[in-house]
């Protein structure tokens, strides 16, 4: 490609839907923190593919493990068994502490699959009445864009204009254990909830919400969903979220980092008696559990597995709560952080979330907006602590 990023970015109206708004930045490179524009001006990533890059750009065991397995086999459906997926499944059973994996790619397809799994249950093994199972969900929840996920989604323009909707979900606030108490009846099939929300702006529930969840779904006999797609992985200075309550919850769903930035990975883990209502042409996907993912998604389990990630956003992240505190006053309203993951409320009066981003992006900094006034910071877990303390001097510089 020899166009400049100007030429390239007008390209796209024609042919692009325009689903998306990007910051006016073209990438052509990266390597762990920093990416390349088509320039070759250079960027510090604090998005990370919303956290789908925790282990960074090209992190070379992750490299090296999809090269292995590029020369080795890429595809065979699960017609027939490949000799990758065995060990990606036990792996992540070990990390999770749970027993069974169902492979699938993207986050959407991860939530639908235990959406699924959860009514069959709720028909199988508690014994609702047929189709009369509910799920309930959080208010300002974010869990992907297919048409059920929009039916239970609070944000109007995630909604507007894709009904009819799949009947079935009760909304209650989040961080609310006693609305969630008075919406769970015989109905319920499932609570699905995020341990963090992050298109939220990264709200932290208060402690002990959590295990007030596990407690509930135990004691009322329905099953807890924990959507960790984006807070799972290490994101938080622990490899689940939950993991800071000492929550096992029934389902768990990851994405996004389990693909290692290289392939879209998902996964539905969950004990064995609720992933056993799936029988044979019962579910499934043509991509999911395919070698080269598992491949990638096994070295990323590996990573893990060494506790240096975690270590990593836990240390990092006191170094981001320490300096945001000192910006809180200076430009900054309020902020939540857990491990290497951050929700900035900015001072309205200085600029939109999405004019501070592009503030940001001409001091070499790549940040995206949630809500209104809201930054997100989630560099990879590979960042250093001086690269992350010059990304947050750009933030500073910026708002002075
Ligand atoms: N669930 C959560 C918590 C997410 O943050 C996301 C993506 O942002 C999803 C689900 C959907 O994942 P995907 O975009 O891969 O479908």
């Amino acid at each position: 490609e020899t166009r400049s990023s100007a030429r390239l970015i007008l390209a796209e109206a024609p042919v692009l839907a325009h689903n998306y708004h990007p910051l006016p930045v073209v990438v052509a490179r990266a390597e762990g923190t920093w990416v390349q524009d088509v320039e070759g001006r250079r960027y510090l990533d604090m998005l990370a593919g919303y956290s789908a890059l925790n282990f960074g750009h090209r992190h070379p065991a992750l490299i090296e493990a999809a090269h292995r397995q590029l020369d080795r086999l890429t595809l065979t459906s699960r017609a027939f068994h490949n000799d990758q997926l065995v060990g990606f499944a036990e792996r992540l059973a070990a990390l999770t502490g749970l027993d069974m994996v169902l492979p699938m790619n993207t986050g959407a397809e991860a939530v639908e699959s235990a959406v699924k799994v959860a009514r069959k249950w709720a028909y199988e093994v508690k014994g609702v009445a047929p189709d009369r199972a509910t799920i309930i969900v959080a208010d300002g929840n974010f869990h992907g864009r297919t048409t059920t996920i929009v039916s239970f989604s609070t944000d109007e323009t995630a909604r507007a204009g894709f009904g009819p909707f799949t009947p079935g979900f009760r909304v209650v606030p989040y961080n609310d254990l006693a609305a969630l108490e008075a919406a769970v009846d015989e109905t319920t099939a499932a609570v699905l909830i995020e341990p963090i929300q992050g298109e939220a702006g990264v709200l932290i529930p208060d402690e002990g919400y959590l295990a007030g969840v596990r407690e509930l779904t135990r004691r009322t006999g329905c099953l807890f969903i924990a959507d960790e797609i984006q807070s799972g992985l290490g994101r938080t200075g622990r490899t689940l979220a939950v993991d800071h309550e000492s929550v096992v919850p029934d389902i768990l769903l990851l994405g996004k980092a389990l693909g290692g930035g290289i392939v879209p990975v998902s996964a539905v883990v969950a004990r064995r008696e609720v992933l056993s209502v799936l029988r044979p042409g019962e579910h499934g996907s043509t991509f999911g559990g395919n070698p080269l993912s598992a491949a990638v998604g096994s070295a990323v389990v590996d990573l893990l597995a060494t506790g240096e990630f975690q270590r990593r956003a836990a240390e990092l992240g006191d170094v981001m709560d320490r300096v945001l505190a000192a910006l809180t006053g200076a430009g900054v309203t309020s902020y939540r952080v857990r491990g290497l993951w951050a929700g900035v409320d900015i001072d309205p009066a200085l600029g939109t979330g999405r004019q501070i981003s592009e503030r940001l992006l001409a001091e070499g900094v790549l940040v995206k907006d949630t809500h209104g006034s809201t930054i997100r910071l989630a560099p990879p877990l590979t960042i250093t602590e001086e690269e992350l303390r010059s990304a947050l001097g750009a933030l500073k510089k910026v708002l002075g």
